[in-house]
């Protein structure tokens, strides 16, 4: 009951509460005992009265400075114990100090000042117990020595006055220290109250900001924690890194062994990168899906984070040995360092997401940093893009064509459409160039059907039999309205369905591959054939061709361009011309440039090849030259320049 409680929330909440009501206590007693001083110094000697008067207040005085000068300290549970120990024993020096200075001041003066004493001692008290409210051990120290003192000297006097005064001021004491009580136990409970919901607020603050499969920070934490670190960087010059990890074969697992294991697999990659980020302080996330991120702070060289990066990449690529299989997914890494032209957090991330993109792209499962050679590409791509949207594409597309031979004939057999552009203002900008920023800005199908419709109207001119390849993109497969305008342009035309190839890269089946399967379908269904491009380059291809209606697979130039110098490519170019026979598909040898690499290729058995050596690319006016010159079986199909 005289002691402090043990809950250090509670001990705190007295704490402030207490503080606040402290310069009113000592103030209070300065009063009152500066009105018996000075009512008493006619009667008693002077350092019974204003000197000690003096030393009281000195003493409370100093109280309040010490109060005061620890106003604005929120302390600890065992400080705010330790400052309040200290109260509890200046009640008792105070509360005896006062009394007895009181009582002894009795035996001066007149009846009147008796009465003052009497009533000092009742009004000092009450105003204490008050003041004390927050702090119950106190005031039930004070009420206890005061009242005894009080009761037993005034009962000792005889006097009936003040006898009944003593027994009044017992009774309101008890009164007023059931009115404390209550209050106190009001007290308490707000204060567990509060508490509690504090407690409830940061579990649930947790919750909301945690990925319940890994435990690391969520998508949300990531993005308060990313513009936390902005903020501080542009307020102290302090910098930092953001880093996006995507790895690479999620989804093949995922759909082979199921979302469980898939789980599983995202649960261990979480693992690995909390290790790997333990010991530095680097922030790590899962974004979501497959994504990760990591924010790293300091001042870090390109060199030092790819190094870095390059580090992760190896630890998230081990092999996972999980239940019920052995799994291994690589990891791909995008950086992008915070810098003064860096405007926002979101143009942070877009940079990350950029190398990342490069990082896919030219080095999978490693790490790419953003760089002034990348921020140069997103210019150029962004002027392209741009003069793309505001392009005449009747009048600035056109089409040239490459022929296909058949290398035992030495007969041009079929041509391929490729899209050209001669823009006003940028000149000629090549299809590798402008292709991928038509498709990753949705523009794709517009610039798709215009070169159909060209190349088709061409195509119909030509001899009797000569086929057509055209190029789709994986984006023209994705929509089903562009598939149809495809289609109405191809039934519409007068070129023959059955003689025009469509070609499709195999990363196109990176997309929703049953959509892609049924869009192919659809089209052979119209009677057009559908040759796989640039086929070898992709990674999860093999499994996937058989479920493909395919008619056609075009071996990729890479292989076709070292098959005669490097033993590898002559392994690969074979296994995939067995392939094509196994699964019944002609198959094109592409970016044919020397007469070696042609006799490799006859060796092996391919019938079609097309490339450098036979034509390059050629408008759509040289196409009856070239044919009148190499129609004839005698002569080779191959360019005269
Ligand atoms: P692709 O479909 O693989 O087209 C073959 C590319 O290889 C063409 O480049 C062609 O000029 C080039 N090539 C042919 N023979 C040789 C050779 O012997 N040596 C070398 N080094 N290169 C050779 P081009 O015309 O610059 O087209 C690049 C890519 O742009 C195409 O690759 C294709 O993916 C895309 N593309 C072109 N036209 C279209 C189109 O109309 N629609 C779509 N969606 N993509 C197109
Ligand atoms: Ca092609
Ligand atoms: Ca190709």
């Amino acid at each position: 009951m005289f002691a402090l409680p043990d809950d250090p929330e509670l001990l705190k909440a007295q704490y402030r509460a207490f503080s606040r009501q402290v310069p009113l206590l000592y103030v209070i007693l300065m009063m009152n005992a500066w009105a018996l001083a000075l009512t008493l110094s006619p009667h008693a000697p002077a350092w019974l009265t204003v000197h000690v008067a003096l030393l009281l207040s000195a003493i409370c005085a100093a109280r309040i400075f010490f109060w005061w000068r620890k106003r604005h300290i929120e302390p600890d549970a065992e400080a705010a114990r330790a400052a309040l120990q200290r109260t509890l024993r200046f009640a008792v020096v105070l509360s005896l100090a006062y009394s007895g200075w009181a009582l002894s001041l009795y035996g001066y003066g007149t009846p009147y000042t008796k009465a003052h004493v009497s009533f000092f001692m009742a009004i000092t008290l009450v105003s204490c117990v008050f003041c004390l409210m927050y702090l119950r051990a106190a005031a039930l120290i004070v009420a206890l020595i005061v009242n005894t003192l009080f009761v037993t000297f005034f009962m000792s006097t005889g006097e009936p006055t003040f006898i009944a005064s003593a027994l009044n001021v017992v009774l309101v004491t008890i009164a007023m220290l059931i009115i404390v009580t209550i209050n106190y136990n009001h007290f308490r409970q707000m204060v567990e109250a509060q508490t509690r919901a504090v407690a409830l607020g940061e579990e649930n603050f947790r919750l909301a900001n945690l990925d319940s499969l890994t435990d690391l920070p969520n998508r949300r934490a990531f993005f308060s924690r990313l513009e936390e670190m902005f903020r501080a960087a542009r307020a102290n010059g302090e910098t930092f890194s953001v880093g996006i990890i995507d790895l690479d074969g999620f989804k093949p697992v995922n759909d082979t062994y199921g979302h469980s294991v898939g789980d599983q697999l995202l649960r261990e990659i979480g693992e690995r990168l909390r290790r790997a980020c333990l010991t530095d302080g680097t922030f790590a996330a899962r974004l979501g899906g497959d994504e990760f991120t990591i924010l790293v702070t300091g001042e870090i060289g390109g060199g030092a984070l790819t190094t870095r990066g390059q580090g992760l990449c190896e630890a998230l690529s081990r092999p996972v040995a999980l239940p019920t299989a052995r799994v291994q997914v690589s990891s791909s890494i995008g950086f992008a360092r915070d810098g003064a032209d860096v405007p926002s957090p979101t143009e942070l991330m877009n940079r990350a997401d950029f190398a990342l993109y490069q990082s896919k792209r030219l080095n999978r499962g490693a790490a790419t940093v953003f760089s002034d050679a990348h921020k140069e590409m997103i210019h150029r791509e962004s002027l392209i893009e741009q003069t793309l949207r505001g392009a005449d594409l009747d009048l600035e597309l056109s089409v040239a064509f490459q022929p296909i031979v058949d290398i035992r004939t030495n007969r041009p057999v079929a041509f391929e459409a490729l899209a050209r552009w001669q823009s006003p203002y940028l000149g000629t900008v090549s299809p590798g160039e402008f292709i991928p920023i038509a498709e990753r800005t949705g523009i794709i199908s517009r610039l798709t059907c215009e070169l159909l419709r060209k190349a088709l109207s061409e195509a119909k001119t030509w001899p009797k039999g000569m086929r057509l390849s055209f190029n789709l993109s994986a984006h023209d497969l994705m929509s089903t309205d562009t598939l149809l305008k495809i289609a109405a342009l191809i039934t519409r035309s007068a070129f023959d369905n059955s003689l025009l190839d469509l070609e499709i890269t195999e990363t196109a089946f990176i997309f929703d591959a049953s959509q892609v399967e049924n869009s192919l379908q659809f089209l052979r269904d119209l009677g057009c054939g559908v040759a796989i491009d640039d086929f070898g380059t992709g990674y999860s291809s093999l499994s996937r061709l058989h479920a493909l209606p395919l008619t056609k697979l075009k071996i990729d130039r890479s292989f076709v361009s070292s098959i005669d110098t490097n033993p590898a490519s002559l392994d690969i170019v074979r296994s995939l011309v067995h392939l094509s026979r196994n699964r019944k598909l002609d198959c094109i040898a592409e970016g044919v440039e020397t007469h070696s690499e042609l006799a490799e290729l006859r060796r092996l058995g391919v019938a079609f090849a097309q490339g450098y050596f036979f034509a390059r690319p050629m408008t759509a006016d040289q196409v009856p030259h070239y044919l009148a010159e190499h129609q004839d079986p005698g002569q080779p199909a191959t360019s005269s320049a």
